[in-house]
């Protein structure tokens, strides 16, 4: 790292945990993503930067930030067809644990080549234990497929977490079922708590949420939580249960983590975010001296909110959950 070029905000942040966004299309259509009408669903495939450019501008990021990890999300990245090649090239050239976030469709034939070309982690999203929850929330079939995919990923060893977006009404009487699946999996299983993206940030959001408090309130009512110490900078706090297992809940907007926030986001065409909370996309692919990148990355920093996040219209599928 070039220790002259520091990028660090009045706060003391900087950007240390990098989100690659590869693609922002899915094939699932949310509710909390997509509002339902058929314009508000991506239909094809965008012109990207090629995998090695992207390897390339977080090689030249490394040169001006502490990076220690990076994401691979979207959109849905299972989908992005250079997705094991660039694996394998940021195993080789950046050096750095490399985890992704999925939605499961695709992980089951991918699973043997990711895992061979070096990716450390997954999280993978389950809102659902029963197909028809399942199906009202994505909109799509094929819940037993993410069930085997889950499972497989465990038992070829990488490290899994599962991420399951409470929502009333929809699968708010399922999540002991999901941690019961999560604790005979042995993983770790977190619930966000709804955050006012995209289509929600200017409706419907009170009708879905469900609160940290809440949640806890459902899972007492089965286990005994103990709380753990939460890591500095983690987006989620957890709790062991006394009964055996691990459940963390990523509360953004009743306890929000900006203050140590220290993500960034790059999308496939080569913009950085600092925020969520930002729907003002910087380009870098252009940015090739090292001061250029690091006063690029600045600017990004004062996009970090300092109390807690104020929402955006643009969807997590756009910017990279
Ligand atoms: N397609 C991948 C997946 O499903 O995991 C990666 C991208 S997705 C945007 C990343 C995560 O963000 C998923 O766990 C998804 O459930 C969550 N998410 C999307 N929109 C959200 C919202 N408005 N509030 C909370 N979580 C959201």
């Amino acid at each position: 790292m070039n220790a002259g070029l520091q990028v660090q905000d009045a706060m003391g942040r900087t950007f240390r945990s990098l989100r690659l966004s590869l693609l922002s299309y899915c094939n699932l259509g949310c509710v909390y993503c997509v509002s339902g009408k058929s314009q508000d669903i991506p239909a094809s495939n965008h012109a990207t930067l090629p995998y090695y450019r992207l390897v390339d501008l977080i090689e030249s990021m490394q040169q001006v930030l502490p990076l220690h990890k990076i994401r691979l999300t979207g959109g849905e990245p299972t989908l992005y067809k250079e997705l094991i090649p660039l694996v394998s090239l940021l195993q080789e050239r950046i050096g750095l644990p490399i985890s992704m976030t999925t939605n499961g469709t695709q992980l089951k034939s991918l699973l043997p080549d990711l895992k061979a070309a070096g990716l450390h982690s997954i999280n993978i999203s389950l809102d659902a234990m029963s197909e028809q929850v399942y199906q009202k929330i994505s909109r799509r079939k094929g819940l037993a497929e993410i069930l085997t995919a889950i499972e497989m990923a465990g038992s070829l060893g990488m490290e899994v977490k599962l991420n399951t977006v409470v929502l009333k009404g929809y699968n708010d009487a399922e999540l002991i079922a999901l941690v019961e699946f999560a604790r005979s999996n042995n993983m770790a299983i977190r619930f966000l708590e709804l955050m006012r993206m995209g289509h929600l940030y200017s409706r419907d959001f009170e009708t879905y949420f469900v609160s940290q408090h809440e949640i806890l309130s459902m899972l007492s009512s089965r286990y005994s939580l103990v709380p753990a110490l939460r890591k500095p900078s983690a987006t989620a706090s957890y709790w062991n249960l006394e009964e055996g297992g691990q459940i963390g809940i990523i509360a953004n907007e009743s306890e929000p983590f900006c203050s140590d926030c220290d993500r960034l986001r790059l999308d496939s065409y080569g913009n950085i975010y600092g925020c969520l909370s930002s729907d003002e996309a910087i380009a870098v692919h252009d940015f090739i001296t090292p001061a250029a990148l690091a006063e690029r990355l600045q600017q990004a920093l004062q996009q970090k909110q300092s109390y807690g996040f104020v929402g955006s219209t643009l969807s997590m599928l756009k910017i990279g959950g």
